[in-house]
């Protein structure tokens, strides 16, 4: 027996739902690309992406995935042998260290937990330490997708001013941008990289990256730079260098109404609807706790995502079948947990394009299929996000 009929409900963190006016946006002929239309097309989207950043520096747009945006930002700043220090908080910041390290620079690990967020201590200290600079970069999530903490980047900046440490500040806000407070130049952010298919609400396809003054000085100097992810090149005054050959017009299109639907709301407004209805999952998930069930990969309530919420399942359970319950009998898409805790756990998204019926539907189900599997757990999780958000959400 199925009740799932129809449109499944996307809950993994990216691809992320689309909202069908950023689907339909694609739904035309592509144009010339040598256009006044592509160009003001680009304009407009660099310019609103800067601002999601919070920088007055620049904004690149490449045909990439996060990836691909990650090793835009390592070969426009570094050069061979550089040492890069990566802050470990479970998948992310590692692997980006690792693309580095292929290409060329020395990576060192911050060593950190897959529960917990980067100790802004240790950092400082390990800084503090290094007295001949060798360090040149510090890579970080600002949330890690796999283990889903938050990283408290405005702190960590502090921490490498206070130290007085002049290695470029590096933040991946893939999973994060457009969805929790952001502000590169504010709070010393030197690199900051993104990606179209999580809070964007856009198809993949899409990676950005912004330059504050410091990167773009650093640049100069950079032996890792090839010609696709080149600033330089991207900076030329030819229209068509900006994409390093022709412009993913459709995807571009598509970002357009993304960052529209975004400016119409409202940044602010975005940003609460993110913590109601992530405040409103955790609500659940606390009310379902339970020592031989369901709990919290990240232990510190202050240090778990708004974007999303990675669950522990105690053994013997296994979240696979949970998430096959989910999503065979009840059509919604449940994350795989992914790395080191790939086999206990699995993931809520809750960015983009997420509103109280998809939260709260989602939540209904997780609850269905934890009695229909007989998995042990608190009563009342459902009840307890409706609760929070009918004390939140005001007439
Ligand atoms: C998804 C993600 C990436 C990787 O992006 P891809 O588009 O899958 O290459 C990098 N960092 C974070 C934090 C992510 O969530």
């Amino acid at each position: 027996m199925s009740v799932a009929s129809g449109r499944m409900f996307l809950a993994i963190p990216g691809p992320t739902t689309m909202p069908d006016q950023v689907l339909s946006a694609m739904h035309r002929p592509a144009i010339d690309i040598y256009s006044q239309e592509m160009v003001d097309l680009t304009n407009s989207l660099l310019d609103d992406l800067s601002r999601l950043f919070a920088t007055t520096g620049r904004s690149y747009i490449y045909i990439a995935n996060g990836h691909g945006a990650w090793e835009a930002a390592l070969s426009n700043v570094l050069s061979r042998g550089d040492r890069v220090l990566v802050l470990e908080s479970g998948r992310f910041a590692a692997k980006w260290g690792v693309a580095a390290g292929l290409m060329g620079a020395e990576t060192e690990i911050l060593p950190g937990s897959w529960q917990s967020a980067v100790s802004v201590e240790a950092l400082e200290m390990r800084l503090r330490a290094d007295s001949s600079h060798r360090i040149k970069a510090i890579l970080v999530a600002q949330v890690d997708t796999a283990s889903g903490v938050c990283n408290d980047v405005e702190a960590i900046g502090r921490a490498i001013r206070a130290a007085q440490h002049p290695a470029l500040y590096m933040v991946d806000a893939v999973a994060s941008l457009g969805c929790i407070p952001f502000a590169m130049d504010e709070w010393g952010i030197d690199v900051a990289v993104a990606a179209s298919q999580k809070g964007l609400m856009t198809p993949p396809g899409l990676g950005f990256v912004a330059a504050g003054g410091r990167a773009l000085a650093a640049h100069h100097n950079a032996s890792l730079r090839t010609p696709y992810w080149d600033w330089s090149d991207r900076d030329s005054d030819q229209h068509y260098n900006k994409y390093g050959g022709t412009a993913p017009v459709h995807l571009l299109f598509a970002l357009r109404r993304a960052l529209d639907m975004i400016a119409e709301e409202g940044i602010d407004n975005v940003l609460r609807r993110h913590r109601l209805l992530a405040q409103a999952t955790r609500h659940a998930i606390a009310a379902w706790a339970h020592k031989d069930g369901i709990g919290f990969n990240i232990k510190e309530p202050d240090q778990r995502s708004d974007t999303v919420t990675t669950i522990t399942l105690a053994a013997p359970h296994d979240p696979n079948r949970l998430r096959d319950y989910c999503r065979d009998r009840c059509g919604v898409i449940l994350g795989t947990g992914l790395g080191d805790i790939q086999h206990n756990t699995f993931r809520i998204a809750h960015m983009g394009h997420i509103n109280a019926p998809m939260a709260l539907g989602t939540l209904a189900v997780i609850e269905t299929a934890l009695k229909a599997l007989k998995i042990p757990h608190g009563t009342g999780g459902t009840e307890a996000a409706i609760s929070y958000l009918a004390e939140m959400v005001h007439a």
